[in-house]
């Protein structure tokens, strides 16, 4: 493949960070673009004498003028009590840096892939979802700045793609998770892990029979890039993700396992307009990306506790 300039907004933060080492790595220049609201300098701090990285502070919410053969889209927090500190700058992150990132992608006629999530399906009605599902989403909920965002993004990229004839790409991306997940941001595989390396009750919202599939970031960055490769006129969306479902309970089990921690459970009430299962369907994955997950959860579980026992005794 030909060594490109690739732009990645929210390159600093967890995904970014590994995307960006990916990229490096196969030999492109990369220009990451992150406004440091979630992303932590640690991610991307090994990189910042790197020749073809560049870094730029800058928030999506407002133009940007560079020179770029591609973008990766990423910028925008993503879990609830980083997306709920400002629900409006959430939505604006997700619409106004949409708008500006595919306004560049016109300008610049280059693809752009969009790093949209299972959360567009809401609570869903049907399981497994397929990308033909349009999803049960509260309009006016907590979670409606980060769900109704998505989804005002998607039909921002499927507009430009139908208006402007721009080439792009829309990733569904489901729970994933790996080394450089922020410690604090209430993820239940960050937090099981650290209140198990830490020797704290591990919190069980509701009764723990809720499910949620959870992937490997190697395998989800896979997925990302083989959807950018995609021929134009490939524009998805695709789910990417791991269908293999495990319980809340299940989870808390394995992670106490692997951790030979002695915490005790505790359970705790289910937040609002939590979902009770969601699992990808990843045929069309698998057919046009030539991808699945490789990484079972034990395998992933082990580098991230060990990401995490190294952050706790520095
Ligand atoms: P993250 O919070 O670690 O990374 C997001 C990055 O975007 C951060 O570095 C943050 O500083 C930056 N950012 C936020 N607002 C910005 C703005 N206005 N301008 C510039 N930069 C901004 O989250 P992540 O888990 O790496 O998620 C990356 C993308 O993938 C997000 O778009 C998220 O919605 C999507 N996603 C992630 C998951 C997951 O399981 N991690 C699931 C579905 C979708
Ligand atoms: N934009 C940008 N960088 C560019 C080109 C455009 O940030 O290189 C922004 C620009 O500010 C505009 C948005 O992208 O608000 C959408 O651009 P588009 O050309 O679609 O719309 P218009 O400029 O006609 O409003
Ligand atoms: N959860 C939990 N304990 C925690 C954090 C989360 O039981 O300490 C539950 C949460 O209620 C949800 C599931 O774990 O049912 C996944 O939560 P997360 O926020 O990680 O992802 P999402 O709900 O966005 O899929």
């Amino acid at each position: 493949m030909p060594t490109e300039r690739v732009l990645v907004t929210g390159g600093a933060g967890f995904l970014g960070s590994h995307l960006v080492d990916r990229l490096l790595d196969a030999g492109h220049e990369v220009l990451c673009v992150d406004n440091f609201f979630t992303g932590a300098r640690g991610n991307v701090r090994h990189m910042l004498n790197h020749p073809r990285f560049e870094l730029l502070r800058h928030d999506v919410t407002f133009p940007l003028y560079v020179e770029v053969d591609r973008i990766y889209n990423l910028a925008c927090p993503a879990s609830p009590i980083h997306y709920q500190r400002d629900p409006v700058q959430t939505t604006k992150t997700s619409v106004l840096g949409a708008i500006n990132m595919l306004g560049l992608a016109k300008r610049l006629h280059i693809p752009i892939l969009q790093a949209s999530t299972s959360e567009v399906y809401g609570d869903p009605e049907i399981h497994p979802q397929t990308e033909a599902y349009w999803g049960k989403v509260n309009p006016i909920g907590p979670r409606s700045c980060y769900d109704e965002g998505k989804r005002a993004a998607e039909t921002l990229f499927f507009d430009y793609h139908r208006q402007n004839g721009l080439d792009v790409k829309v990733i569904r991306i489901f729970n994933t998770y790996g080394p450089r997940m922020d410690m604090n941001d209430g993820r239940v595989v960050s937090n099981f892990i650290v209140q198990a390396l830490k020797g704290e009750p591990i919190t069980i919202y509701g009764d723990g029979n809720q499910t949620r599939s959870f992937c490997y970031v190697d395998d989800l960055i896979d997925g990302m890039i083989r959807l950018m490769g995609t021929k134009p006129g490939f524009t998805g969306p695709v789910n990417v993700g791991n269908p293999v479902e495990f319980t809340m309970k299940e989870l808390a089990e394995a992670v106490i396992r692997l951790t030979g921690s002695d915490s005790a459970i505790e359970y705790r009430p289910l937040p609002q307009d939590d979902p009770r299962q969601r699992k990808p369907d990843i045929s069309l994955a698998q057919d046009h990306l030539g991808w699945q997950p490789h990484v079972p959860l034990e395998d992933g579980l082990k580098p991230t506790i060990a990401y995490f026992r190294d952050l706790l005794d520095a």
